[in-house]
């Protein structure tokens, strides 16, 4: 028992990572007797984007003891089993990044080794016909497996697409229910006690303090508390170069996909992420390169419907904070940095700062030993994720000067290593505090045109008939458990229509 435990916590910003830390700590906290508190300002909103995530926000579901189905309607959200990339590599080509893995391992070496031994010795049949994921994304189908389902789904996963602005409010109806305490008001300033230049308390436009023993920094790109400690920032453009994003919804056309899906622009990609009541759609593009007129004109016309607005413009600059915890303030979401929205990570980001927090959470004095490793794990997760989406630009054949610009880059030592190894043999060096393992890897690498010139010879041990066979039993497979599931949509319709079950969540 810690004699002096944190007893107020300020979470400072509304947005998805105020209303994410605020419906966990409610729920985890429950029996700390702290008090948590969460200011936002209507006038300044949230930044609104975010709607495409990856499978372990499943976890964090679980942990907030969310019923499923029950808030996918209540977010108007769909299904997401992969990103499909549009002419990344070249004008032209796609590829797909599937959620789940690739077949399943047998003998000695990973399945994708035999995958190369067998394409070696002639077949051609492309590794996507060994993934569940792929085979129920292009035929528009998805369900959720239960502990009936077939052993091939154990090689299935899947995440979803929901409307950001529905999620904040989903979580809020969740925190509030477990007695956090919003405050609607302008943070105008921060104030630092003297001696330890600790957060002592911020001041509200209309002159309210408020005062807290431990404070999140959920502001969004200003960073407000953060920038108050003045922890600095590490900007990579150099790997990572667009800087803005245009947004913009359009109405529905048909039935949704069940993937998102990302085109390669000009100097940039656009996203299109299918949702029940609409679709969204943005422009990630480098100021450099093109001007915001240009990017808009790209966006709107290639949009599947009519446009809902005017495309709405952000400003941002790749990178982090040197120090997400500091002292007694812990920046999350925005406010700790922004890789950009390619692979979806940010909510991910936002999810395992609230996990490492509760791994190392502090009393009282925040022991700088708490915050070191934190942020030790902080960096370690945002560099491996920043290496991933650097291989996306930096391996393309594209012939616009931006991309012969990403083209030419000095990519990280980290990520360098990994692409030698696997062009030489195939093989995937996998590093901690990866976030992607190797089917994704797999599916960027070969999708960009990364290809291995050899494969573990240890795949070599099986005779070149039964490889065939035991293949060809394991394509079969998948694909009548793909060719099984319900549609997307008759799915969404069964089980998480909107407006057919209950708007928003029971505390749980
Ligand atoms: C173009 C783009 C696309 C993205 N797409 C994805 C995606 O597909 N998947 C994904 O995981 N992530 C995505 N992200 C990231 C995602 O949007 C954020 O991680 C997520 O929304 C969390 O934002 P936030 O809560 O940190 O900030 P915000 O939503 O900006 O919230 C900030 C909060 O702080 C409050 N605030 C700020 N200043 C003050 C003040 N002075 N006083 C009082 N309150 C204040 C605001 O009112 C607001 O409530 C995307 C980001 C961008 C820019």
């Amino acid at each position: 028992m810690t004699a002096d435990p944190v007893r107020s916590i300020l979470i400072a910003g509304g947005g998805t990572a105020g209303w994410m830390a605020a419906a966990a700590l409610s729920k985890l906290l429950a029996q700390h007797h702290c008090r948590i508190t969460l200011v936002e300002s209507d006038e300044i909103g949230t930044v609104g984007v975010g709607e495409a995530t990856i499978p372990p926000i499943q976890l964090f579901n679980k942990l907030l003891g969310v019923d499923e189905r029950e808030f996918v309607a209540a977010t108007q959200g769909t299904f997401k089993l992969g990103i499909e990339f549009v002419g990344w590599r070249r004008e032209g080509q796609r590829y797909f990044h599937p959620f789940g893995r690739y077949g399943d391992d047998f003998g000695p070496t990973a399945f994708h080794q035999h995958w190369l031994r067998a394409r070696a010795l002639g077949n051609t049949t492309p590794l996507d016909a060994w993934s569940l994921n792929h085979q129920a994304a292009y035929r528009d189908r998805f369900e959720i497996p239960t502990p009936q389902s077939p052993r091939v789904f154990s090689t299935f996963s899947w995440a979803y697409h929901f409307d950001a602005s529905l999620y904040a409010r989903y979580l809020r109806c969740l925190a509030e229910a477990r007695g956090v305490e919003r405050i609607e008001g302008w943070i105008a300033d921060v104030v630092l006690r003297p001696g330890d230049g600790f957060v002592d308390h911020i001041i509200l436009a209309d002159g309210r303090t408020l005062a807290a023993d431990l404070f999140l920094d959920c502001t969004g790109f200003r960073g407000l508390l953060t920038e108050a400690l003045g922890t600095g920032y590490d900007d990579w453009t150099r790997w990572l170069p667009c800087d803005r994003a245009l947004a913009v919804p359009c109405a529905r056309t048909g039935d949704p996909e069940p993937f998102t899906r990302s085109t390669a622009r000009t100097a940039g990609w656009q996203w299109r992420i299918p949702l029940q009541h609409r679709t969204g759609n943005g422009h990630v593009y480098c100021s450099g390169a093109i001007s915001a007129d240009e990017a808009a004109a790209t966006l709107l016309a290639n949009l599947a419907g009519a446009r809902e607005g005017d495309p709405r413009l952000l400003r941002f600059t790749t990178g982090r904070r040197r120090k997400a915890w500091h002292r007694n303030v812990v920046a999350l979401g925005l406010a700790s940095g922004f890789l950009e929205p390619l692979e979806s990570t940010s909510i991910h980001l936002i999810q395992t700062g609230i996990s490492k927090l509760l791994s190392w959470f502090p009393d009282r004095h925040c022991d700088p030993r708490l915050a070191d490793e934190y942020n030790r794990q902080a960096d370690a997760e945002m560099e491996a994720i920043r290496d991933f989406l650097v291989l996306h630009y930096w391996a393309n054949e594209r012939d616009e000067p931006f991309w012969r610009q990403c083209a030419a880059m000095t990519i990280p030592d980290s990520l360098a290593a990994k692409v030698a190894m696997f062009r030489a043999n195939g093989r995937l060096i996998e590093r901690p505090h990866d976030l992607f393992h190797e089917a994704s890897w797999l599916a960027v690498l070969l999708g960009q045109g990364v290809d291995p010139a050899a494969h573990d010879p240890l795949a070599d041990t099986l005779a070149p008939q039964e490889l065939a066979a035991v293949l060809a039993g394991m394509c079969q497979v998948i694909d009548q458990a793909a060719a099984a599931m319900p549609s997307h949509q008759a799915f969404i319709d069964r089980h998480c229509r909107a407006g057919a079950r209950t708007a928003m969540p029971l505390a749980r």
